[in-house]
């Protein structure tokens, strides 16, 4: 059997119609550039109704580039941030987010699934407190996590209540916003600026756009001159209506719910199959649209062998990452645990 669809990455995926659909439309003739479009104004707007906020909104290229350069927006190079040991801007972003805040460190916090413990915000801020040690200005949360879990308002609220006793800006890194939301079933407010996040990095490449995600301050003053970071970090699109025009298409009529409610679905259903099958473990809760297991090394090498490609090892050594995307179908992941449940037999 030969799959064209594959469990690696939720980035595997290509863009989801309702996304094309408003690159085409944008496509239509002449537009003003630099992001004074029609397409980015409406965008903007819809954002600012989902929210239910008068949020400032930046669209930048990738989950990089919103994060680094919305922490460098909240901090001074004399600061740090603090986040997840798993965090994707400590793991995963080639120290961008030091690079553009001109220094400011990241400092490792702990915590079970994925999720700071609330505890631990403390006793970073306060291990030290005097002026050889860089100053803790931001905490940055991860939702959905990078195991796939989820943090509740409530938990949500505790964290960035924590944070704000201690003088620290609440970033929250979206790149999945959209997975936990549908996961969650709350408002998106609920979860954001009503829980004390200052300001989201909306994820839209992994939610069925091509590319692309919105940077949304709740706070305006935190905004102020983002849009010169945005140009010298190399993130103003000149054709900015394709890559705001998408998320129009994406938000409209809440597209982006139903794909990320349809990637958790999938994620939910290959769980279930996966947990059925001896030798096999799940190993973080699944709330999202990943599923983290154990496949014993030799069936993982058989499955490989059929063309099924996934992650081992991601986050830790002998663990699969599986991540389902908008447009995963139960043949795909039936056939997935078909395929691993003959070869364990
Ligand atoms: C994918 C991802 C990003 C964004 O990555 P880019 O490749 O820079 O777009 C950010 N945070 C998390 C948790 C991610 O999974």
């Amino acid at each position: 059997m030969k799959q064209n669809r594959h469990f690696a990455s939720d980035n595997y995926s290509g863009v989801c119609p309702e996304a094309w659909v408003a690159m085409v439309e944008a496509n239509a003739g002449h537009e003003v550039s630099y992001g004074n479009d029609t397409w980015t104004q409406r965008a903007s707007d819809l954002l600012r109704e989902i929210f239910e906020k008068d949020c400032e909104v930046f669209f930048v290229f990738n989950g990089t580039a919103a994060n680094s350069l919305s922490l460098a927006s909240l901090c001074q190079s004399y600061h740090s941030i603090l986040c997840h040991e798993l965090a994707h801007i400590e793991t995963s972003e080639c120290s961008a987010p030091e690079f553009f805040s001109n220094g400011s460190k990241i400092l490792l916090l702990g915590g079970a699934g994925g999720k700071i413990d609330p505890a631990r915000i403390e006793g970073a801020v306060n291990k030290r407190t005097d002026i050889h040690y860089p100053k803790p200005r931001a905490l940055s949360l991860t939702q959905a996590t990078e195991t796939g879990t989820v943090y509740s308002p409530a938990e949500v609220a505790t964290l960035a209540e924590t944070a704000k006793k201690f003088g620290l800006r609440v970033q929250m890194d979206g790149a999945r916003f959209g997975n936990a939301v549908a996961s969650l079933g709350v408002s998106p407010a609920d979860i954001t600026w009503r829980a004390g996040v200052d300001v989201l990095c909306f994820g839209g490449s992994k939610n069925g756009i091509a590319l692309g995600e919105a940077v949304v301050f709740f706070d305006r003053e935190l905004a102020r001159d983002f849009d010169y970071r945005c140009k010298q970090g190399g993130q103003l699109a000149s054709k900015m209506r394709f890559l705001s025009a998408p998320w129009l298409g994406m938000l409209k009529d809440g597209a982006w719910l139903r794909h990320a409610r349809h990637a958790n679905a999938m994620a939910a259903r290959l769980s279930s199959g996966l947990e059925k099958i001896p030798g096999v473990e799940i190993l973080y809760p699944v709330q999202s649209n990943a599923v983290f297991a154990k496949i014993p090394a030799a069936a993982e090498e058989k499955l490989h062998a059929l063309g099924w490609q996934f992650y081992t090892g991601v986050i830790t050594p002998g663990e699969s990452r599986l991540m389902c995307s908008w447009d995963t179908t139960t043949e795909d992941v039936d056939g997935f645990i078909a395929d691993l449940r003959e070869i364990a037999a």
